[in-house]
């Protein structure tokens, strides 16, 4: 199922489906910010320039979800639903896939997929860090 993207956001989903974890930086007062969005939380500046992120972080804490009958959740039981901490510093909110539930844990290392999403779209999710 596609996002629903608006002028605020469109460009980070199409960034997705390019494999890129594209994040927002504050030209004025230096915050990173996610999700997308014209003015910065902090200062209110609409002064933006774009970072690519690495892509990795940590989980911060999560849920594992047993029971859904949403037919676009259904065929994912049972799934981790978590806030990812990006290295970066935002929070995502997101999935942790590629692993089973009971693998999961807070401070688990993780690093994005991107789920096709359709429409020219993807969606960010997270899988244990392999990498060195
Ligand atoms: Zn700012």
């Amino acid at each position: 199922m596609a996002p629903r993207t608006d002028e605020e956001s469109r460009w980070f989903w199409e960034a997705c489906a390019r494999q890129e974890f594209v994040l927002q930086h504050c030209v004025a007062c230096g915050v990173i910010r996610f999700h997308p969005r014209t003015l910065c939380p902090a200062c209110l500046s609409a002064e933006t320039a774009f970072v690519r992120a690495s892509g990795r972080g940590e989980v911060y804490t999560f849920t594992v979800t047993w029971q859904n009958q949403s037919p676009a959740w259904r065929e994912r039981l049972p799934y981790v639903l978590a806030w990812v901490q990006l290295e970066e510093g935002p929070l995502v909110l997101s999935n942790v896939v590629d692993c089973k539930p009971e693998a999961v844990c807070i401070g688990l290392k993780v690093e994005v997929v991107f789920e096709d999403a359709g429409e020219g779209l993807a969606v960010p999710r997270f899988k244990p860090f392999e990498g060195a």
